[in-house]
């Protein structure tokens, strides 16, 4: 099984932590809490970038290594970062997430 976490964390009070999971050549799993979001939907999406030096711009596009169109998670032609919505609860402040993608959990070692 390959693993991997982002750990997020924003200055107006968002936060939360993100698993992915996936065994073999099977779906990756996304699991994981999310805290200080306002009540309602708040799309979910896997940016290209890892850079969060200036918040959300610099994360980049989302995710699209096939250069398709941005679309909904059952859409054919969507970005593979692309991973549909969240709800959160009108006590809001938090949700645990949980979905399964066909995107793969790619672990890359520094030389
Ligand atoms: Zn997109």
């Amino acid at each position: 099984m390959v693993k991997a976490v982002a750990v997020l964390s924003c200055s107006d009070g968002v936060s939360g932590t993100v698993y992915f999971s996936q065994e073999g050549d099977g779906p990756t799993h996304v699991t994981g809490n999310l805290s200080g979001l306002r009540p309602g939907l708040h799309g979910f999406h896997v940016h290209a970038l890892g850079d969060t030096t200036n918040g959300c711009m610099s994360t980049g596009p989302h995710f699209n290594p096939a250069g398709k169109e941005h679309g909904a998670p059952e859409d054919e032609n969507r970005h593979a970062g692309d991973l549909g919505n969240v709800t959160v609860g009108d006590d809001g402040m938090q949700s645990v997430i949980l979905f399964t993608v066909d995107i793969s959990v790619v672990i890359t070692i520094p030389s």
